[in-house]
């Protein structure tokens, strides 16, 4: 298969490129050429499949001109080792939880695929791997924990000094080995810009081996396509899932979109987004204005100018009608939010994160004017991760710290503090990366 770019059909690469130069060279960002569908004979028979055996089939249809089955099989089920479940609320309102793996948020499948697709692609090769990766609080650290003591690869983390929880900032910073974390006295915005003009200027990225862990990278959102399926499978026959996405960069978005495109039937998306709310405000009135993020108890969704909107915009032929019939805007103050987080766990009993909480606003709004539909709020983090806000509406000790959590308290914070500019942050490369 071969990849496009955004911005220029005709600048044409291959998945190695695609994966590993993440970026093309006119600022765009790869598509397939074609978007793939599975066969009436999955549709058929998709309910009775396990995770692993839908991810398999879906890997395929992405990667299996350029994968032997035997990798792609071994990526998937190395990727996959935790399940998803649904957890139903009330009837016709479901959550979905993606915060199983290791670092307790959805970024753990993009990651831990990515990880082993660039393994595969890179076999043999004695060159060592510079992952770069800018982080509003989630991605680092599955980046971190995906590709942590990876032989011939060094990852590079970039996050927005004092605006990640304590316990992500630990995720980030204590694992040591082949995983530096750099500290930027900027915003997330500022962040994802310094890795983007790393990639832009060639030759930084041809020397230093550079490749992004963002969600820009094709290699993470196929693997979130896996989850939307898997998901919907575990509803009633016949049911049409709206699909509720807590979204930042629109990775997990897209991936939805890229579900449907392989034949899932979908009722809706609901792109769910706290105060930063570009692309609700863009299906609202048809004018993309991104504009600096400000900060709120949501922290991973702090994004003001969403990286894959060129992506989704493309799935829609740049069609803002076309958007809007598939996709719907909202958005939510954190206020709202905190509200949120005591009413469902006084409703329901059950424990959200502050971004599944936006999610399950979404929601509710939706239920209010769609009576009988069925609902999936994708619930991307575990409230455990976000103890300061969590023990404010619930009360301290409320929400249970699995001990995969609990153990990074007593690590140690290891970071380099750096300004956000691109002079600063290209010196400290050419400094400390071969
Ligand atoms: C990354 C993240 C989001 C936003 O996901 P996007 O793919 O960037 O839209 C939402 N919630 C949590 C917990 C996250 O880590």
């Amino acid at each position: 298969m071969k990849y496009h770019s955004t911005n220029n059909p005709s600048h044409q690469v291959d998945l190695k490129e695609a994966i590993l130069r993440s970026l093309p060279p006119d600022n765009g960002l790869y598509m397939p050429n074609t978007l793939p569908s599975l066969g009436a004979d999955f549709w058929s028979s998709y309910r009775g499949l396990s995770f692993q055996e839908i991810g398999f089939a879906v890997a395929t249809a992405f990667f299996g001109e350029d994968v032997p089955e035997e990798n792609l099989r071994s990526i998937v089920e190395g990727t996959l080792t935790f399940d998803a479940p649904v957890v139903t609320l009330s009837p016709g309102d479901h959550i979905l939880e993606l915060f199983h793996g290791p670092t307790l948020a959805f970024k753990d499948f993009g990651a831990r695929f990515m990880a082993r697709l660039m393994a595969h692609l890179t076999r043999g090769e004695d060159r060592q791997l510079t992952v770069l990766v800018a982080t509003s609080g989630d991605t680092g650290g599955a980046v971190a924990s995906a590709f942590h003591n990876v032989p011939g690869t060094r990852v590079i983390i970039l996050y927005p000094k004092g605006k990640v929880s304590g316990l992500q900032e630990k995720q980030l910073t204590a694992l040591g080995g082949n995983i530096t974390a750099l500290e930027i006295e900027g915003t997330f915005d500022d962040c994802q810009a310094l890795v983007k003009n790393a990639f832009l200027e060639r030759d930084v990225a041809e020397r230093m081996n550079l490749t992004s862990a963002n969600s820009i990278n094709l290699s993470r959102l196929v693997p979130q396509s896996f989850y939307y399926i898997h998901s919907a499978r575990q509803l009633a026959e016949n049911v049409k899932p709206v699909f509720v996405v807590p979204s930042g960069n629109f990775g997990n978005l897209t991936a939805g979109l890229l579900a449907k495109q392989l034949g899932l039937p979908v009722g809706h998306f609901l792109a769910a987004t706290n105060s930063n709310d570009v692309v609700p405000a863009y299906l609202e009135t048809g004018t993309y204005t991104p504009r600096p993020s400000v900060a709120t108890i949501s922290n991973a969704m702090d994004v003001g100018s969403p990286s894959n909107f060129v992506r989704m915009a493309a799935l829609f032929g740049n069609s803002w009608e076309s958007m809007k019939s598939s996709i719907s805007g909202m958005s939510f103050s954190d206020e709202q939010t905190r509200t949120a987080i005591r009413e469902v766990k006084s409703i329901h009993g059950y424990e959200v994160c502050p971004h599944t909480a936006v999610g399950w606003l979404a929601a509710k709004q939706w239920h209010a004017t769609h009576p009988g539909s069925a609902t999936i709020t994708l619930a991307t983090a575990h409230p455990a991760k976000f103890p300061d806000v969590m023990d404010a509406e619930l009360g301290a000790g409320t929400v249970e710290i699995p001990e995969r959590l609990a153990i990074l308290a007593d690590k140690e914070k290891v970071a380099t503090t750096l300004p956000k500019d691109w002079q600063s942050f290209r010196d400290w490369l050419a400094g400390n990366i071969g």
